[in-house]
């Protein structure tokens, strides 16, 4: 983990947030490359879950809404901790997770256990009384709920059918930390699929499979995941059933997305609060149902740490050790980085050339600094599956070497069918499979 945090800093993938004062902890700042990458995989999910299916459509609603969305969610009444604070150090902690009455780091005294609410609340309007309270939302799914009728009249959508949404959520976590695994301020990627009564428990077991091969096919490594049912105890107050995909981060499994079987419950508590009718008419039996909901919801900032922790490895080669990214072609930041072999000989000219060919198709970096071997590394270490070389050979025939960054290899390409074989190279792209198998616990 610390290597990967500080290649994240290096390499402008991720940088503490507010550095320059100190940082505010548990938040974090996406640089350069890390917005590439974000960016790609939210690209990622919202083409395998909206636009490659006619039954799903997106949604992209506001982060503040009225306050009796969480009213009738269950939030503001239950979406809370139990914490003791120490009355010497002031340290607050989960209740349970202190025996007995005494502060664990100072041994002071604590206080009794108080309900602590993880949602964080602010004002809307230059005065702050109590009617313009508003909490910036802990999830995005209310927001798919309230729209619920406006979704489904508006396209017209038919059971069974869902509604996806990528947004940031906000939890005031007790404990934050592991980097960017569990934080204050969070993005997630959220369906709501509305299926008749009685089908829910197929579409639960589908949309388990579905998503846990979303990030097999990305690359995550089949051995380090794994699907965790809740336990009758654990389970949120709206939820039937729950199953966690979990991914095996060095500091142990931890859930990557949950797929829980909402029943009705949000649809009929937003009725009931709002007065308004949230069912759905079904044409062919006449009768009006109130649709069940499977929610997949994952975590952005989660699942980039997941594919960063699996992409990550170290090799010898050449009495060297080379550090790189075996990131999924489609995630990874940059695509192609284009080099002259030397700084002479028109080789400059001819590689910004191509780079302005392939700047239209894919993210391109350009290169000329130090050797082509440090060259290589530094693209290694980001992840980027492809570099395209001009050498002494391109200025007599137009062809190119394309180096693969996970067998190091190289092909001869004209500069012509470039673009096409590099799309070839990405959509027929597979992890290797002589990785070196760490085992992290
Ligand atoms: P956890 O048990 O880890 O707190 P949760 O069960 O409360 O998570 P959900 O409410 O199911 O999480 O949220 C769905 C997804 O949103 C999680 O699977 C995770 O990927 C992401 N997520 C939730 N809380 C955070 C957070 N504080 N930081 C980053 N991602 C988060």
């Amino acid at each position: 983990m610390e290597k990967l945090v500080s290649l994240c800093k290096r390499r402008g993938i991720i940088f503490q947030s507010s550095e320059i004062y100190g940082g505010l902890s548990s938040c974090w700042d996406y640089g350069p490359l890390g917005a590439e990458m974000k960016r790609n995989l939210k690209e990622a999910w919202w083409q395998k879950v909206v636009r490659e299916r006619k039954d799903i459509v997106g949604l992209d609603a506001s982060i503040l809404m009225h306050s009796k969305v969480w009213e009738a969610s269950g939030h503001v009444e239950s979406f809370s901790d139990p914490m003791v604070d120490c009355r010497a150090c002031r340290r607050r902690f989960r209740a349970d997770d202190v025996e007995g009455d005494r502060c664990p780091v100072c041994g002071g005294e604590l206080t009794d256990a108080r309900q602590f609410n993880l949602m964080f609340k602010t004002f809307m309007g230059p005065v702050e009384e109590d009617s313009a309270v508003v909490y910036l939302r802990p999830e995005t799914a209310q927001g798919i709920f309230v729209n619920f009728a406006n979704v489904q009249q508006s396209m017209r959508m038919k059971l069974p059918f869902g509604i996806a949404q990528i947004g940031k959520a906000f939890r005031n976590e007790i404990t934050p930390g592991n980097f960017i695994f569990r934080t204050r301020e969070f993005e997630q990627m959220e369906i709501e699929y509305f299926v008749v009564p009685g089908t829910d428990e197929e579409w639960h077991r589908r949309w388990i499979e579905e998503r846990l091969q979303w990030y097999i096919d990305l690359g995550l490594r089949e051995d380090r995941l794994r699907l965790r049912p809740h336990g009758e105890d654990e389970l949120a107050h709206y939820a039937k059933s729950c199953v966690d995909i979990e991914y095996l981060f060095p500091f142990g499994w931890a859930e990557l997305e949950g797929i829980a079987n909402r029943t009705d419950y949000d649809l009929r508590r937003h009725s009931e609060y709002s007065g308004r009718r949230l069912d759905y008419y079904d044409e062919e039996s006449g009768k009006r149902v109130v649709p069940y909901v499977i929610e997949p919801s994952g975590g952005v900032d989660r699942a980039l740490l997941a594919f960063l922790v699996d992409a990550y490895d170290e090799e010898e080669v050449r009495g060297e050790v080379r550090v790189v990214l075996r990131l999924h072609p489609k995630l990874a930041p940059i695509t192609v980085g284009v080099f002259p072999l030397v700084r002479r000989d028109g080789m400059p000219e001819k590689a910004l050339e191509i780079e302005e060919i392939l700047r239209p198709h894919f993210n391109v970096f350009y290169d000329e600094k130090d050797s082509i071997g440090r060259r290589y590394r530094r693209m290694d270490e980001v992840g980027t599956p492809y570099g395209v070389t001009v050498d002494s050979q391109t200025m007599q025939d137009d062809t190119v070497t394309v180096r693969d960054r996970d067998s190091m290899e190289q092909e001869r390409v004209h500069i012509r069918e470039l673009a096409d074989y590099i799309r070839e190279q990405i959509s027929s792209w597979r992890r290797p499979e002589h990785i070196t198998e760490e085992v992290w616990v």
